[in-house]
Protein backbone atom coordinates (compact mmCIF):
# COMPACT_ATOMS: atom_id res chain seq x y z
CA UNK A 1 0.00 0.00 0.00
CA UNK A 2 1.38 3.40 -1.45
CA UNK A 3 1.68 6.01 2.06
CA UNK A 4 0.21 8.74 -0.60
CA UNK A 5 -3.02 9.80 0.04
CA UNK A 6 -5.68 9.09 -2.46
CA UNK A 7 -5.98 11.34 -5.07
CA UNK A 8 -8.55 13.47 -3.70
CA UNK A 9 -6.51 14.41 -1.23
CA UNK A 10 -3.59 15.31 -2.58
CA UNK A 11 -5.52 17.69 -5.06
CA UNK A 12 -6.78 19.73 -1.78
CA UNK A 13 -3.61 20.52 -1.07
CA UNK A 14 -2.15 22.20 -4.15
CA UNK A 15 -1.77 25.60 -4.61
CA UNK A 16 -4.46 28.03 -5.81
CA UNK A 17 -4.88 27.54 -10.15
CA UNK A 18 -2.87 29.95 -11.44
CA UNK A 19 -5.08 32.90 -13.32
CA UNK A 20 -6.29 31.69 -16.75
CA UNK A 21 -3.71 34.34 -18.35
CA UNK A 22 -0.31 33.43 -17.09
CA UNK A 23 0.85 29.95 -17.80
CA UNK A 24 2.93 27.93 -14.78
CA UNK A 25 6.08 28.47 -16.50
CA UNK A 26 5.73 32.53 -16.17
CA UNK A 27 4.31 32.31 -12.53
CA UNK A 28 7.31 30.28 -11.84
CA UNK A 29 9.55 32.76 -13.25
CA UNK A 30 8.02 35.84 -11.03
CA UNK A 31 8.63 33.28 -8.22
CA UNK A 32 12.19 33.38 -9.09
CA UNK A 33 12.30 37.49 -9.01
CA UNK A 34 10.36 37.26 -6.33
CA UNK A 35 12.49 35.15 -4.29
CA UNK A 36 15.31 37.28 -5.50
CA UNK A 37 14.13 40.37 -3.57
CA UNK A 38 15.22 39.63 -0.07
CA UNK A 39 18.42 38.72 -1.24
CA UNK A 40 18.63 42.54 -2.50
CA UNK A 41 17.75 43.51 1.17
CA UNK A 42 14.03 44.28 -0.13
CA UNK A 43 10.58 43.16 1.16
CA UNK A 44 8.71 41.28 -1.23
CA UNK A 45 5.87 41.74 0.45
CA UNK A 46 6.30 45.89 0.07
CA UNK A 47 3.16 47.02 -1.58
CA UNK A 48 5.53 49.06 -4.45
CA UNK A 49 6.86 45.79 -5.16
CA UNK A 50 3.73 43.42 -5.42
CA UNK A 51 3.52 43.39 -9.15
CA UNK A 52 6.91 44.02 -9.70
CA UNK A 53 8.41 40.23 -10.10
CA UNK A 54 5.64 39.69 -13.18
CA UNK A 55 6.49 42.93 -14.48
CA UNK A 56 10.73 41.72 -14.30
CA UNK A 57 9.63 38.61 -15.83
CA UNK A 58 7.29 39.88 -18.45
CA UNK A 59 10.24 42.62 -19.35
CA UNK A 60 13.07 39.76 -19.45
CA UNK A 61 11.11 38.33 -21.59
CA UNK A 62 10.51 41.21 -24.04
CA UNK A 63 14.31 41.64 -24.21
CA UNK A 64 15.28 38.22 -24.79
CA UNK A 65 12.76 37.61 -27.15
CA UNK A 66 15.69 36.83 -29.93
CA UNK A 67 16.04 33.48 -28.85
CA UNK A 68 11.74 32.82 -30.42
CA UNK A 69 12.89 34.29 -34.14
CA UNK A 70 15.20 33.02 -36.80
CA UNK A 71 16.31 35.20 -39.11
CA UNK A 72 14.33 32.99 -42.00
CA UNK A 73 11.48 34.38 -40.11
CA UNK A 74 12.19 38.05 -40.03
CA UNK A 75 13.86 38.33 -43.88
CA UNK A 76 10.70 36.57 -45.24
CA UNK A 77 11.07 37.13 -48.74
CA UNK A 78 12.00 40.53 -48.85
CA UNK A 79 15.18 39.25 -51.13
CA UNK A 80 14.87 40.49 -54.52
CA UNK A 81 16.96 39.78 -57.83
CA UNK A 82 18.49 42.83 -58.23
CA UNK A 83 21.68 43.94 -60.48
CA UNK A 84 23.32 46.67 -58.00
CA UNK A 85 26.69 46.82 -57.68
CA UNK A 86 28.04 49.07 -55.22
CA UNK A 87 28.42 48.97 -51.36
CA UNK A 88 24.78 49.45 -49.33
CA UNK A 89 25.33 50.42 -46.25
CA UNK A 90 22.94 51.11 -43.50
CA UNK A 91 24.39 53.28 -40.63
CA UNK A 92 22.69 53.95 -36.83
CA UNK A 93 20.65 51.19 -36.21
CA UNK A 94 19.68 50.93 -32.81
CA UNK A 95 21.10 47.83 -31.23
CA UNK A 96 19.96 47.60 -27.53
CA UNK A 97 21.39 43.90 -25.89
CA UNK A 98 22.31 42.25 -22.72
CA UNK A 99 25.57 41.59 -21.89
CA UNK A 100 25.85 37.71 -20.45
CA UNK A 101 28.07 38.13 -18.03
CA UNK A 102 25.97 40.56 -16.02
CA UNK A 103 22.64 40.26 -17.63
CA UNK A 104 23.14 44.32 -17.64
CA UNK A 105 21.73 46.33 -20.73
CA UNK A 106 24.56 47.43 -23.52
CA UNK A 107 23.61 50.00 -26.06
CA UNK A 108 24.75 51.87 -29.41
CA UNK A 109 24.58 51.87 -32.67
CA UNK A 110 25.40 49.11 -35.68
CA UNK A 111 26.65 49.80 -39.16
CA UNK A 112 26.15 47.33 -41.81
CA UNK A 113 27.19 47.33 -45.28
CA UNK A 114 27.38 44.91 -48.41
CA UNK A 115 28.11 44.58 -51.62
CA UNK A 116 25.42 42.58 -53.62
CA UNK A 117 25.82 39.74 -55.99
CA UNK A 118 22.48 39.94 -58.04
CA UNK A 119 20.85 39.94 -54.92
CA UNK A 120 19.58 42.90 -52.17
CA UNK A 121 17.55 42.64 -49.12
CA UNK A 122 14.35 45.27 -47.70
CA UNK A 123 16.44 47.81 -46.35
CA UNK A 124 13.98 47.21 -43.48
CA UNK A 125 14.72 44.03 -42.68
CA UNK A 126 18.61 44.83 -41.86
CA UNK A 127 17.35 46.44 -37.95
CA UNK A 128 15.03 43.22 -37.82
CA UNK A 129 18.70 40.93 -38.24
CA UNK A 130 20.15 42.71 -35.43
CA UNK A 131 17.41 42.12 -33.14
CA UNK A 132 17.39 38.57 -33.43
CA UNK A 133 20.59 38.65 -32.35
CA UNK A 134 20.70 41.32 -30.01
CA UNK A 135 17.52 40.05 -28.07
CA UNK A 136 19.66 37.80 -26.24
CA UNK A 137 22.12 37.08 -23.48
CA UNK A 138 25.23 38.10 -25.53
CA UNK A 139 28.69 38.73 -26.04
CA UNK A 140 29.30 41.99 -28.63
CA UNK A 141 31.81 40.38 -30.59
CA UNK A 142 29.55 37.43 -30.99
CA UNK A 143 26.40 39.46 -31.99
CA UNK A 144 28.75 41.10 -34.82
CA UNK A 145 29.85 38.51 -35.96
CA UNK A 146 26.42 36.68 -36.15
CA UNK A 147 24.89 39.57 -38.03
CA UNK A 148 27.65 39.75 -40.77
CA UNK A 149 27.38 35.68 -40.99
CA UNK A 150 23.92 35.90 -41.18
CA UNK A 151 23.62 38.51 -44.02
CA UNK A 152 26.31 36.10 -46.07
CA UNK A 153 23.88 33.34 -45.97
CA UNK A 154 20.90 34.95 -46.38
CA UNK A 155 21.93 37.59 -49.72
CA UNK A 156 25.12 35.18 -50.76
CA UNK A 157 26.85 38.88 -51.39
CA UNK A 158 30.55 39.55 -52.07
CA UNK A 159 31.05 40.77 -48.96
CA UNK A 160 29.77 42.10 -45.57
CA UNK A 161 31.44 44.43 -42.89
CA UNK A 162 29.86 45.42 -39.84
CA UNK A 163 30.32 47.33 -36.87
CA UNK A 164 28.97 47.86 -33.70
CA UNK A 165 30.03 50.88 -31.08
CA UNK A 166 28.11 49.85 -27.56
CA UNK A 167 28.54 51.42 -24.47
CA UNK A 168 28.27 48.86 -21.84
CA UNK A 169 26.72 49.33 -18.09
CA UNK A 170 28.32 46.31 -16.68
CA UNK A 171 31.55 48.74 -17.67
CA UNK A 172 29.94 52.45 -16.58
CA UNK A 173 27.61 51.06 -13.47
CA UNK A 174 29.47 48.37 -12.09
CA UNK A 175 33.19 47.39 -11.34
CA UNK A 176 35.59 49.95 -13.28
CA UNK A 177 32.56 52.48 -13.64
CA UNK A 178 34.34 53.81 -17.04
CA UNK A 179 31.45 56.22 -18.40
CA UNK A 180 32.85 56.59 -21.56
CA UNK A 181 34.61 53.91 -22.61
CA UNK A 182 33.11 52.59 -26.22
CA UNK A 183 33.43 49.07 -27.31
CA UNK A 184 34.00 49.45 -30.87
CA UNK A 185 33.84 45.68 -32.63
CA UNK A 186 33.81 44.73 -36.47
CA UNK A 187 33.13 42.06 -38.34
CA UNK A 188 34.52 41.79 -42.23
CA UNK A 189 33.53 39.00 -44.68
CA UNK A 190 34.59 38.66 -48.34
CA UNK A 191 36.13 41.78 -50.11
CA UNK A 192 35.20 43.44 -47.08
CA UNK A 193 38.29 41.42 -45.63
CA UNK A 194 40.11 40.89 -48.55
CA UNK A 195 40.31 43.93 -50.42
CA UNK A 196 41.81 47.45 -48.95
CA UNK A 197 39.93 49.48 -51.38
CA UNK A 198 36.16 48.12 -50.17
CA UNK A 199 37.22 47.47 -46.92
CA UNK A 200 38.32 51.14 -46.66
CA UNK A 201 35.50 52.59 -48.12
CA UNK A 202 33.55 50.85 -45.66
CA UNK A 203 35.30 52.64 -43.06
CA UNK A 204 35.66 55.87 -43.96
CA UNK A 205 31.60 55.51 -44.39
CA UNK A 206 30.90 54.31 -41.42
CA UNK A 207 33.68 56.37 -39.24
CA UNK A 208 33.36 59.65 -41.48
CA UNK A 209 29.04 60.27 -40.25
CA UNK A 210 28.35 60.91 -37.36
CA UNK A 211 29.28 58.90 -34.19
CA UNK A 212 27.53 57.32 -31.34
CA UNK A 213 27.71 60.53 -29.03
ZN1 LIG B 1 28.81 42.51 -18.55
Amino acid sequence: MSSEPPLEDRTLVTEAPPPVSSSGRELEFEELVRLMLPHLGEDPGREGLLRTPARVAKSLRWLTRGYGRSVEDVVGNAVFEEKHESMVLVRDIEVYSLCEHHMLPFFGKAHIAYYPNGRIIGLSKLPRIVDVFARRLQLQERMTDQIADALMDVLDPMGVGVVVEAYHLCMMMRGVQKQNSKTVTSALRGIFRDDAKTRDEFLRLVHGGRMLE
